[in-house]
């Protein structure tokens, strides 16, 4: 059989056994265009096949672009920069060029001032070892800065193959599909879905004749919220438009509930502050009293403090708690990876953050 690719998710397409990558039944060959079973599914009932692919598959498979000879574009969701890093990706990358692409910027306030996130996310680049030729902040949704970037991305490329990776989820396939629309007349080239790690191989798009945009796997990064949850809840959990902050005056004892997924404790302050909430809005966020939390949780988790719902119910990992002395006389933000973040304004706090097992939560200077 001659070597064919999916034009969903990239895989090779075989067509001997349905439990692999890249089924297709013998049918779906005759067709103009050639999907898999799994992206065939995906893309006209939504519908999520599993298959057998672990984190380090993908990660191998991404070693391949330091080989190669072309402009890296590392493209992260702004609601979770350092939750979708990739690590490592400055030796992955060899010696090609990278540019940094902030994707998501819609969600962030409209009073954000984003020249100074842009400063933060070169600042960040730098903890990651990464050297970048430029940072972009875009929206691959509605197409904020989408232009300015592929006028952008034309001069650094200087004809060379662009390289687009990310990990699951930040947008990366919505963002190849709405530059490649731009660049022709073409109507979703690629898959695009809340399923963290869709595309499953190398997916060559021509941007001319010499040259090529290049799909690469999604990295799943398995301190990430998302990772824990079923599809109805990721939903719930993505912040589709403007995050709307809400701000809770609270004192020493008070605790919040992000849903049932994270809690945030107010362990010691000196006075009753505001503290912001930035979470999808689709978020109930639950305030109570220290000593009560904990049976709060015990008894309501998934009624009262939901998501998770039944499906991520099914295997919810215990909650852990971490604690964080804030001694700031900047702002500073409490981020929950693939959640959102809280606000802490200046002062001397010290707060405890919950987490599911395995879920990342961290210290940062606040962005906002
Ligand atoms: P991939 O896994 O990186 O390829 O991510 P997808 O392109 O499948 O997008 C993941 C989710 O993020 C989907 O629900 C998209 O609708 C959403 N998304 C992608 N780009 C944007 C954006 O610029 N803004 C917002 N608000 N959502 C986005």
């Amino acid at each position: 059989m001659e070597e064919l690719y999916c034009q969903g998710c990239g895989a090779r397409v075989q067509t001997d056994d349905e439990s692999k990558v890249g089924y297709a039944p013998k049918s779906a060959l005759q067709r103009d265009e050639i999907v898999c079973k799994r992206c065939f599914r995906l893309k006209h009932y939504n519908e999520v096949q599993d298959v057998d692919m672990t984190a380090d598959d993908f990660l191998n498979m991404l070693h391949e672009i330091g080989h190669k000879d072309g402009l890296i574009v590392k493209v992260v969701d702004l609601f979770d920069v350092h939750g979708s890093f990739i690590q490592g990706l400055n030796r992955i990358a060899g010696s090609n060029p990278i540019v940094l692409v902030g994707n998501k910027v819609d969600l962030l306030p409209k009073s954000t001032k984003l020249n100074k996130v842009k400063n933060w996310m070169r600042r960040v680049a730098k903890e990651y070892g990464l050297k970048v030729e430029d940072v972009f902040l875009v929206s691959a949704t509605t197409g904020v800065n989408m232009k300015e970037m592929a006028f952008e991305l034309e001069r650094i490329r200087k004809g060379k193959d662009i390289y687009v990776v990310g990990s699951t989820n930040v947008g990366k396939s919505t963002l190849i599909n709405h530059f490649i629309q731009n660049a022709t007349e073409e109507k979703d080239v690629i898959t695009t879905s809340y399923f963290p790690g869709t595309t499953l191989g190398f997916i060559d798009i021509p941007l001319d004749d010499r040259s090529s945009m290049i799909d690469t796997p999604g990295i799943i990064n398995h301190h990430q919220m998302s990772h824990y949850l079923s599809k109805q809840d990721l939903k719930t959990v993505t912040p589709k438009k403007e995050v709307k902050p809400k701000v809770f005056q609270l004192n020493e004892g008070q605790t919040l509930f992000v849903g049932g997924l994270a809690r945030f404790d107010i362990e010691q302050a000196k006075s009753n502050i505001g503290y912001v909430c930035y979470f999808s809005n689709d978020l109930n966020i639950h305030r109570t009293k220290q000593e009560k939390a904990n049976e709060l949780y015990e008894q309501h988790l998934g009624d009262l403090l939901s998501p998770p719902t039944e499906d991520s119910l099914k295997s919810w990992p215990e909650m852990v708690k971490e604690t964080f002395k804030v001694n700031a006389s900047k702002k500073t933000d409490i981020v929950f990876s693939g959640l959102g973040w809280v606000t802490i304004p200046e002062g001397e706090v010290t707060i405890s953050a919950y987490v599911p097992k395995g879920v990342r939560v961290m210290k940062r200077e606040a962005i906002i």
